[in-house]
C-alpha cells in the first residue's frame, strides 16, 4: 500500500521509520497540504498526519475525505488510526481513573484531532483551553465597559461546590483561563481554585486590572502562570484614572514593579483599548511597559457600546491619528526590544507625518473627554430599562443559521476553546454569550451541555462551508486569531444578521428612536 505522510521537515524521518516499523507499507511519499485531496489519493493510499499539523485539514472534510481513505494521527511514537476512536475513549477513562492527567489530555487531544477531521458535530473531546470565568464582579467602572452601567448588581463570584460540576473537563483542559466580566484577582476563592486547576495539571493564564497583588498570588503567578496580560489604559495617572474608574495608577505601578521583581521570567503583556482619550498616550504605554519588564504590548480597538453612547470614542473615526500613534508606537517597540500589536500592521503608511494628522486631532480633541455626572445618569437609566426588558424578554438564542460567507474548517471555540461562566452557563464563545449552549449543573453534566443543539447545529453550519449568523463581524476572525477556521471574508461579513437587526430595533425603541 502506498503511504502518504504530511508532516514538519523536522520530523520526517522520525514519522518515515514508525511509519515503516508499524504499517509496512509497500512506499512512502511526503506530500504538501495541497496535494491531500480524494482525487490525489485515489487508490489505495493511507495517510499519516502529524498532530501539531491536523489544523491544516481545514475545509477538507466538505467531501467526507478522511472517511473514504485509512488515516493514522502520529504523535509522540505512535499511530492512532482514526477509524478506532472508541478504543482512545476507553484509553482516555482509563487513564482518568488512574489520575494520569498528562497522557489522558494527550489521548483527548488525539481524540479532538479525530472530531476535527471527520467533522463531528457531537465531539468526543473535551476542550483544551477553558476559559471559566473566576467572578462578573469588578473593582473598577472603566468607561468602554459594561460596568460602568451596571455597577456590580447582581455580580457573584464562582463557588467551589460550581467548580465540582465542572471537574471532569478541567482535568482534560491544558490551560485555564481565570477571565470573564470580572477582576479575577478580587474573587476570595481565586487561590483554592488556581489550586484545583493546577492539581489536575493545568498552566492559568489571566487578563488583570493588578490593583490587587498578595504574596500568595505572587507565588501562584510565578509558579503556574504561562502568561499574564495586564490592562493599562493609560500612561499618565489622569488619563488612566479617567478611564479606570475607581482604579489607582499609583497602586497598579507599584504592583507592576513588584510583579518585575518576584517573577522576573513570567510572560507579562500589556493590554490596552485605544480609544481617542489614550490615542495619543501609545508611544508612552510601549515605554512603561518595557521600564515593567513586559515583553508585548497588543493595543486593542474599542469596541463602541450603544449603550455607553461612546461612538464618538472609537478610533475608525480618526484612521489618520489611529495611523501615526500606531506607527509611533511600532518605532518605539522597535527601538526597545517589546513587541508590539497593532491592527493592520503591514499597511500602515510609515511615513505619515504630524502635519497629514492636524485636521483630524483638532476634530477629536474639541470633542469633551470624559462624561458628565449627568451623562452618567442618563446613561444609567437607560442601561436599566434595558436591563428590565431584557429580564422580561430574554435575548438569549439557541440556535443559528448559515450565512451565504464561504469558510473552511470550524471555530476554535466549538472544538477546542469552551466559556463557561460563574454560574456554570456554556456560550457559544465568550464573544457571543447570548447564544446559551445551556447550564452544567451537577457533575458528568458538562458534555452534554458542549453537545447541545445549538452546538450541534453551529458546528454542522461551520463544517458545511458556511459562516453561522451569529459569527458575522467577529473580531478573532479578522484579527485571523482562530487555528481550525479560515474566512473568504466578503462584504456579506459585515452585514448585520437577523439577530443583531432585530436587536438594534429593541435598542432603538428602548432608546426613543435615537439611535
Ligand atoms: S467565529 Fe467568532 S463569534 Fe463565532 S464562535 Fe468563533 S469566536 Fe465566536
Amino acid at each position: 500500500m502506498n503511504t502518504v505522510i504530511y508532516c514538519t521537515q523536522e520530523k520526517k524521518q522520525e514519522i518515515r521509520d514508525a511509519v515503516l516499523e508499524k504499517l509496512r507499507p509497500d512506499f512512502v511519499q511526503f506530500r504538501n497540504v495541497n496535494d491531500i485531496s480524494l482525487e490525489a489519493l485515489a487508490g489505495d493510499a493511507l495517510l499519516v498526519i502529524e498532530h501539531d499539523l491536523v489544523p491544516d485539514m481545514k475545509g477538507k472534510q466538505k467531501d467526507k475525505l478522511f472517511e473514504k481513505i485509512p488515516v493514522f494521527i502520529y504523535r509522540q511514537g505512535r499511530l492512532f488510526d482514526i477509524s478506532k476512536s472508541s478504543e482512545l475513549l476507553e484509553e482516555r477513562k482509563l487513564l482518568v481513573d488512574s489520575k494520569d492527567w498528562n497522557k489522558a489530555k494527550e489521548i483527548n487531544e488525539v481524540i479532538c484531532d479525530i472530531d476535527f477531521l471527520l467533522g463531528n458535530t457531537v465531539n468526543n473531546s473535551y476542550p483544551g483551553f477553558f476559559q471559566l470565568e473566576s467572578t462578573d464582579f469588578c473593582n473598577s467602572k472603566c468607561i468602554m465597559c459594561e460596568h460602568y452601567y451596571t455597577e456590580n448588581k447582581g455580580a457573584c463570584i464562582l463557588s467551589m461546590e460550581k467548580l465540582d460540576h465542572l471537574r471532569d473537563a478541567i482535568q482534560l483542559s491544558r490551560i485555564i483561563n481565570l477571565n470573564g466580566m470580572g477582576e479575577p484577582f478580587i474573587s476570595k476563592n481565586i487561590k483554592e481554585q488556581i489550586d484545583v486547576y493546577v492539581g489536575y495539571g493545568n498552566k492559568i493564564v489571566a487578563n488583570t486590572n493588578m490593583s490587587y497583588l498578595d504574596d500568595g498570588l505572587i507565588e501562584r503567578i510565578g509558579r503556574d502562570f504561562d502568561w499574564l496580560a495586564i490592562s493599562v489604559d493609560g500612561a499618565t495617572k489622569e488619563t488612566y484614572e479617567n478611564i479606570r474608574i475607581n482604579l489607582s495608577y499609583d497602586k497598579l505601578m507599584e504592583n507592576l514593579y513588584k510583579l518585575n521583581e518576584k517573577v522576573p521570567d513570567l510572560f507579562r503583556i500589556i493590554s490596552v483599548v485605544i480609544m481617542r482619550q489614550n490615542v495619543c498616550e501609545m508611544p508612552d504605554m510601549v515605554e512603561l511597559a518595557h521600564n515593567v519588564g513586559a515583553k508585548q504590548v497588543v493595543f486593542l480597538n474599542l469596541n463602541s457600546s450603544i449603550l455607553i453612547g461612546n461612538q464618538d470614542d472609537a478610533l475608525a473615526n480618526y484612521p489618520k491619528v489611529l495611523e501615526y500613534y500606531s506607527v509611533k508606537a511600532l518605532e518605539k517597540g522597535e527601538e526597545l526590544g517589546v513587541r508590539v500589536v497593532v491592527s493592520n500592521a503591514p499597511f500602515l503608511n510609515r511615513n505619515i507625518t504630524f502635519e497629514e494628522i492636524a485636521d483630524e486631532l483638532e476634530k477629536m480633541n474639541a470633542i469633551q473627554k470624559w462624561k458628565t455626572s449627568e451623562e452618567e445618569k442618563n446613561m444609567k437609566e437607560t442601561a436599566q430599562r434595558v436591563k428590565s426588558y431584557t429580564e422580561e424578554h430574554s435575548l438569549l438564542q439557541d440556535t443559528t443559521v448559515a450565512t451565504k460567507v464561504k469558510c473552511s474548517g470550524i471555530c476554535d471555540w466549538l472544538l477546542t476553546n469552551c466559556y463557561t461562566d460563574q454560574h456554570g452557563n456554556v456560550s457559544m464563545c465568550c464573544r457571543n454569550s447570548i447564544y446559551r449552549a445551556g447550564t452544567v449543573e451537577k457533575e458528568g453534566e458538562f458534555q452534554e451541555v458542549w453537545n447541545s443543539l445549538l452546538m450541534q447545529k453551529t458546528r454542522e453550519i461551520f463544517y458545511s462551508g458556511y459562516l453561522p449568523e451569529a459569527c458575522l463581524k467577529c473580531g478573532m476572525i479578522e484579527g485571523g486569531e482562530l487555528k481550525y477556521l479560515s474566512v473568504d471574508i466578503s462584504p456579506d461579513f459585515y452585514e448585520d444578521g437577523e439577530v443583531k437587526k432585530k436587536q438594534k430595533q429593541i435598542y432603538k425603541e428602548l432608546f426613543g428612536g435615537k439611535i
